[in-house]
């Protein structure tokens, strides 16, 4: 069982290899970007209130995406969280530093999973996934067997986020780099980080992934 943060900009791959993660470990994904759309998608209080923000790139407010988290949080895990897109800033990795104290757990690793912003343009702007199993798929890089049906699941429902074209892109970076980035040395100092290569074949960086959670 371990608790593990995929830290990295929009298309580093978290969501890709926390499927995996699933899959071959049994954890759990908690992803806070996924519960804001689902509610944005139910047209909830909450996704009305955060569905402009959103669409800009811009971050939340800590308040939600904490609150969001805690909620999760009290189904357990057996095999362990993997946070995949939060913590985004200090604020937030204090408070999860808490909620897992509070619920005699521990984090186990901080995995930076490295990319440069050239390589992240392709990946957002080709990105599209299942709307029913949340299968990532990538018009070149990952495309599905059979075209306009989900390899995992079967569903027709495949999907392009509103917020995955280059000029959001731009905001979202920005936040990545102004408040997201500093968890890096955060978690550096508390001994937690470490880093994989996000650019290479997702196999590579699956056994990347692998390698850091069982030495954990
Ligand atoms: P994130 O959750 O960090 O925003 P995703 O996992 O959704 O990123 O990946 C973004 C896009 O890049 C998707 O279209 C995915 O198929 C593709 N992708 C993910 N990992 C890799 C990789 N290692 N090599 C090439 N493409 C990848
Ligand atoms: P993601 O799916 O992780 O790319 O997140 C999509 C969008 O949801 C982000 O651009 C933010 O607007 C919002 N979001 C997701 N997670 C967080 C978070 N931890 N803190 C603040 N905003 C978030």
């Amino acid at each position: 069982m371990a608790n593990v943060i995929l830290l990295g900009p929009p298309g580093a791959g978290k969501g890709t290899q926390a499927k995996r993660l699933e899959q071959t470990r049994g954890m759990v994904q908690l992803s806070t970007g996924d519960m804001l759309k689902e509610a944005i998608a139910k047209g909830t209080e909450l996704g009305k209130r955060v569905e402009g923000i959103m669409a800009r790139g811009e971050l939340v407010t800590d308040e939600i995406v904490i609150g969001l988290i805690e909620d999760k949080m009290k189904t357990g895990a057996k095999g362990g969280f993997i946070f995949d897109g939060f913590p985004r800033t200090l604020k937030q990795a204090d408070a999860l530093g808490e909620l897992l104290a509070r619920t005699g757990q521990r984090l186990d690793a901080v995995i930076e999973m490295q990319v440069d912003d050239a390589a992240l343009v392709a990946r957002i702007t080709g990105r599209f996934t299942c709307g029913n199993c949340g299968a990532v798929y990538h018009d070149v890089t990952h495309p599905t067997k059979v075209a306009g049906i989900c390899d995992a699941c079967g569903s027709t429902n495949l999907k392009r986020r509103a917020d995955d074209n280059e000029e959001t892109l731009k905001t979202r970076l920005m936040e990545y780099y102004k408040k997201t980035s500093p968890l890096i040395g955060y978690y550096y100092a508390k001994g937690q980080l470490s880093a994989v290569d996000g650019l290479a074949d997702v196999d590579v960086v699956a056994e990347a992934i692998a390698s850091v959670l069982d030495k954990a």
